[in-house]
């Protein structure tokens, strides 16, 4: 037994749970873990975040159930993320075992199989509703298993799901384009509802001279298949977000001399804090309050023109950062990897139809795994009483 279990209080109203975007009943699961009802507090688990073995991964504790430990007064919080990787890993390999509701005579089509979609496909089909899942790529995991490289995530985990979703009768189309080879109106007449779960898949752009330089590549389109970029030595990559973090770790796993260009401050990065750190130990250098302005060649030379930048308060107290003139510095560069944020493709969305929900990145913008589990929880409620099944 991991000896962190012993250590907890079991709080009767836990922050760990209060600050955890699934709700997470810690000390109802730790108890059956010190009982050694492992399966028990697996299930549990699972029932209530069907992603629970990876959000246990790559969630940021320290803002999340770690961070809000009440053993932090005394500089000691539980490590409960370790106690939910042994269960959740254990049960999701070895013991789920779902079955498909008794036919409820309803479909529902799913565009995007990450986890929003999945979690969504899971729920319905337990309910008995038929569920077609599309997307893009081959195999289910979205960013899971296309975006988040392995050295931070055991892909054993996310394939998994292919499997379950099969037992309850889910019909995975992988290689389907909504927008391309599929259109929303005909799939909504052969369907009762659509859940659109397709992310958030648009690299934002610098909106800067020279960014169309074949130096200059966007991040996600590098994280999907890394190895098929020359990279070069020099590295640069721009911006402060997850996805930056498993950028510049990727490159500097290839060998790359690689520098995380940023315009605000560490404490302003949105990536967590685990990653940062972990970059900084594996040799990524940083460049804060810095900000590329325009891309240049030269010859065989490639180069970015930064400025530093500084931050500020507005007169609404909000927090804002400002580019100073007169401070342009050169910095060479044999691959530039843009990550300054992802958008959702609204366009899916015109001419929707009555019974078109949205989950996700897809509807919230580029936030987390488990907040997408939570919003293809509300989804599913939603779409089952639009149903008529609930
Ligand atoms: C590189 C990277 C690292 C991250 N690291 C973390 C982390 O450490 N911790 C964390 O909690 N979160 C992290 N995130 C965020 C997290 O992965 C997302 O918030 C989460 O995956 C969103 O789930 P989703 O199901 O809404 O969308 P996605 O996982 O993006 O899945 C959407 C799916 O829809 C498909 N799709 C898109 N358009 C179409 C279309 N037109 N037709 C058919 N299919 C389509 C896509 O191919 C994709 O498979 C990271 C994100 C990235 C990009």
């Amino acid at each position: 037994m991991n000896p962190e279990a012993t250590r907890c209080l079991l709080c009767k109203n836990a922050r760990c749970t209060a600050a955890c975007p699934v709700g997470t009943d810690v000390p109802s699961a730790m108890k059956l873990y010190r009982e050694g009802k492992l399966s028990e507090a697996g299930k549990l688990l699972f029932e209530n975040n069907p992603m629970s073995a990876i959000t246990s991964c790559v969630c940021d504790w320290p803002r999340m159930c770690y961070g809000h430990c009440i053993l932090n007064a005394k500089n000691a919080p539980i490590k409960w993320y370790e106690i939910e990787q042994e269960l959740s890993r254990k049960y999701l390999l070895e013991e789920v075992s779902l079955a498909p509701g008794a036919p409820a005579g309803k479909s529902v089509a799913i565009i995007g199989a990450g986890p929003a979609g999945i979690c969504a496909a899971l729920w319905l089909a337990q309910k008995g509703v038929k569920v077609d899942l599309y997307d893009s790529f081959p195999e289910v995991g979205g960013v899971l298993k296309y975006g988040i490289p392995d050295f931070r995530l055991d892909k054993k985990l996310v394939d998994a799901y292919a499997g379950i979703l099969k037992g309850l009768g889910v019909a995975f189309h992988g290689g389907k384009t909504l927008g391309k080879d599929l259109i929303l109106a005909s799939v909504k007449d052969n369907h009762d509802a659509i859940l659109l779960a397709a992310g958030a898949w648009i690299a934002r752009e610098m909106r800067i001279p020279g960014e169309d330089n074949p130096h200059v590549v966007h991040a996600l389109d590098f994280l999907t298949e890394p190895d098929k970029f020359a990279l070069g030595h020099k590295v640069i990559v721009v911006g402060g977000g997850n996805v930056a973090m498993d950028a510049c770790r990727t490159a500097i796993r290839k060998g790359c001399d690689t520098t995380v260009v940023y315009r605000k401050t560490f404490e302003n990065m949105p990536a967590g804090s685990i990653e940062i750190r972990e970059a900084q130990e594996e040799g990524v250098k940083f460049d804060v309050f810095k900000v590329p302005v325009e891309v240049r060649t030269d010859g065989s030379r490639t180069y970015a023109i930064v400025r530093d930048c500084e931050n500020y308060t507005r007169e609404d107290g909000s927090l804002a950062t400002r580019i100073l003139d007169g401070t342009d510095a050169e910095m060479d560069f044999d691959t530039m990897i843009v990550a300054v944020s992802e958008s959702a493709d609204k366009s899916l969305m015109e001419g929707a139809p009555e019974g078109v929900f949205t989950a996700g990145d897809y509807a919230y913008g580029p936030k987390t795994v488990v907040a997408a589990v939570q919003s293809a929880k509300e989804v599913t409620a939603d779409i089952l009483s639009y149903l008529g099944l609930s």
